[in-house]
């Protein structure tokens, strides 16, 4: 983080935990193929228009077509295209997958469940589910407003891709509509 403005963003719209994150080791970095890594944040609800007219770019230029039929941002040099100067260069426009990450969605026994991963923020961050945190996980959801029907790609996208990560179930999601 070297943009003093992009810090105070992040001050205010990220977790707690996130703040004692060392950037070198930060999701954003870890997304790539793999393992122990990161998948690419899917894009949903249109995101890529939003981010398309804050960027000036073609969709194309930084967005492709995945197997679960969901947008998904293009890794760049190992990491997320994004990932400029030890920062993400969209931070206002991030997907919804990024900004409630480490927090995800699942499916189970037929209902979107919350969850955490347990395996992918570096040990430095002494990372634990704190109720603030997943409070402001589960207004992100709200005010991303997702339809049920986008919802589902979106965890079919996490099934593909997230799938071998340790994680821990939290409560049923609830959506607007
Ligand atoms: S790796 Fe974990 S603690 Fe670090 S920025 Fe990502 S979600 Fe936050
Ligand atoms: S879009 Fe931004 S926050 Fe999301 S993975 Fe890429 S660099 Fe990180």
């Amino acid at each position: 983080m070297n943009d003093p403005s992009q810090e105070s963003a992040k001050d205010k719209n990220t977790f707690k935990f996130c703040l004692q994150c060392p950037s070198a080791n930060n999701c954003c970095v870890r997304v790539r193929h793999g393992l122990g890594e990161v998948e690419s944040p899917p894009l949903l609800n249109g995101e890529e228009r939003l981010i398309a007219a804050e960027t000036g770019l073609d969709v194309s230029a930084f967005a492709e077509a995945t197997a679960a039929s969901v947008l998904a941002v293009k890794r760049g040099n190992n990491c997320c295209y994004f990932y400029k100067n030890g920062r993400c260069a969209i931070y206002a426009v991030r997907p919804f997958d990024c900004k409630i990450f480490p927090f995800d969605i699942i499916e189970h026994d037929d209902e979107f469940y919350w969850i955490v991963y347990l395996d992918l923020c570096p040990p430095e961050v002494g990372f634990s589910v704190k109720v603030g945190d997943f409070k402001a996980a589960k207004q992100f959801l709200r005010d991303a407003n997702i339809r049920r029907a986008d919802l589902a790609a979106f965890v079919r996208y996490g099934r593909e891709v997230m799938a071998p990560h340790r994680y821990k179930l939290l409560e049923p999601v609830t959506l607007a509509h």
